[in-house]
């Protein structure tokens, strides 16, 4: 029975019809999906959309997770939101299951307005078949990687900026026999460590609310993320695209890195070091007593080019840099960011989940 009350075997023939035509969804595929338990984390563009997908998919659970609202500047490409909702600045995962719940009143949407970090993450991921990327920020995806491979999830890495995006399944070695998706060490892929050991320096990397972001580039990257989500809980292992996948549709580039097995080396993976789950690692984020200021500590000291992260700011706000520190005057939002050369930030406001939601967007971390 579905939360309606009605009985969803009589109803999906209908509803799922034109893919269960396809052989190899089915009926079998069909009841697969509707006993799947997906963990989407960040409701943004990609998160929307891929929610989107599966729910018409008839994917049993969804649990959507999200620290942030919406704003006017989502409506672009964030399918699931619309005016009203950034009128009202609702909370993200409120407003998505709302709106999934009205697409497919059949499944169960369990929404979570939170930030994923590793003090909740073990809580958050509980009774999940696989882990979908919808974030804004490395810090959470080298999260999410942990947790993928220390409980032997399938995840499906993606990321999208500019007008190019990426998409990455990860299977990590050793899955135990009773999960809902199964894989054998031989059909293993890369975890996101394997590939690229280190997450990029913060303030290193464009960022969608300073380089921009594509609708159509979402769209394709949500088509290859949920395809290989429907192919892991249909149990099409060996069929779905594994590569490193890079997509342009402005460009018309199309790339697929071909990433090979999992690495003997991997600090995750093969060592199984938890790095930002269990030993603290990542971002750290804290009030500065007495004032209304955030500090955020990058998760390794790194030099930043303060010349060029003043160059990519400047269309975003009055902007004070010498090679020590940055200053920048936000236009769009009422407060200030200031950024040492050493990476660390304070943030002008009092609440640090909403300093950590500006800085991953005009710093990137
Ligand atoms: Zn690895």
């Amino acid at each position: 029975m579905s939360p309606d009350g009605t009985d969803q075997s009589q109803n999906a023939a209908g509803r799922y019809h034109r893919q269960m035509l396809l052989p190899d969804i089915g009926d079998a595929g069909q009841q697969r999906l509707s006993a799947a338990r997906v963990l989407i984390i960040g409701c943004g563009a990609l998160g929307c959309g891929v929610a989107d997908l599966l729910a018409r998919a008839g994917v049993g659970t969804l649990r959507i997770v999200d620290r942030d609202i919406v704003e006017e500047t989502n409506l672009q490409r964030q399918v699931l939101f619309c005016q009203a909702d950034a009128d009202s600045a609702r909370p993200k995962a409120i407003a998505a299951a709302e709106r999934l719940r009205a697409i497919n009143p059949r499944i169960n949407i369990e929404p979570l307005v939170d930030d994923f970090r590793a003090a909740n993450a073990a809580l958050i991921t509980t009774d999940i078949d696989l882990l979908i990327d919808g974030l804004d920020n490395f810090d959470g995806r080298y999260l999410l990687n942990d947790i993928a491979a220390k409980y032997h999830l399938p995840y499906i890495y993606a990321g999208a900026v500019g007008t190019g995006g990426v998409v990455m399944p990860v299977l990590p070695r050793g899955c135990p026999p009773d999960r809902a998706v199964r894989w054998t060490d031989a059909q293993a892929t890369p975890c996101l460590r394997c590939v690229f050991p280190e997450p990029p320096p913060a303030g290193s990397t464009p960022t969608c609310d300073t380089a921009g972001v594509l609708g159509p580039t979402i769209a394709a990257v949500i088509a290859n993320q949920a395809a290989a989500a429907m192919s892991m809980l249909v149990g099409r292992i060996d069929e779905f695209d594994r590569s490193l996948h890079s997509i342009d549709p402005w460009q018309g580039e199309d790339r697929r890195l071909h990433t090979g097995s999992p690495r003997d080396d991997c600090p995750c993976c093969h060592d199984r070091i938890f790095e930002w789950l269990e030993h603290g690692r990542g971002c750290d984020t804290s009030s500065l007593c007495g004032r209304e200021m955030v500090q955020i500590l990058p998760s390794s000291s790194s030099s930043l080019d303060l010349a060029m992260l003043a160059q990519r700011l400047a269309p975003h706000g009055t902007i004070k840099c010498d090679e020590h520190t940055l200053r920048i005057d936000l236009a769009q939002e009422s407060t200030s960011i200031t950024v040492f050369a050493d990476g660390r930030a304070l943030i002008g406001l009092a609440d640090s989940t909403a300093a950590r939601t500006l800085f991953d967007r005009y710093i990137g971390s």
